[in-house]
């Protein structure tokens, strides 16, 4: 990849996805992240009363191109492209069907994806995050389809 610019477009191949670790949570009034395991801002609650919190996706996957192997991160806007649905959906699901972390990662693996990466704001070497993500698969279904169909749930997210 070329360092010095912005964002770069790369078409790669998904190796696996971290299943363990797929979220990450926010107060539900200014988006802050409250590091696990608060789940209330300190800031709203004084001045809102706010005390909700909800859950985004943040998702660490490892892709491949013709040249190497990388680690990108995924946020909540392009992981919802992926997965099909909310966060807190995918996790209530995981709930009751507790593999479906394990089969998202198996079903994505060899998905052909055309992603624009930038660098990470922060210099510390973290992986490059993704900025937009666009299937090449036509045809291609939501995590959360496949999942469905998978486990015989009729979709009603
Ligand atoms: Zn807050």
């Amino acid at each position: 990849m070329e360092a010095e610019k912005p964002t770069t477009t790369t078409i790669c191949t998904v190796v696996a996805i971290d299943h363990t670790d797929l979220y990450y949570t926010v107060c539900s009034f200014c988006e802050r992240t409250l590091p696990p395991p608060q789940t209330h801002c300190n800031h709203c609650t004084l001045t809102t009363n706010n005390n909700n919190c909800k859950l985004l996706f943040r998702v660490l996957m490892s892709v491949a191109t013709d040249k190497e192997v990388f680690v990108v991160v995924l946020f909540d806007r392009s992981a919802r492209l992926l997965f099909g649905s909310s966060a807190q959906v995918f996790f209530d699901f995981t709930n009751i069907h507790p593999f479906s972390g394990e089969n998202a990662s198996k079903i994505l693996e060899g998905e052909m994806l055309r992603l624009t990466l930038s660098k990470p704001k922060n210099g510390n070497a973290q992986h490059p995050r993704v900025v937009s993500v666009v299937p090449l698969k036509s045809g291609f279904r939501p995590l959360m389809d496949t999942l469905a169909q998978l486990y015989g749930v009729k979709k009603t997210f």
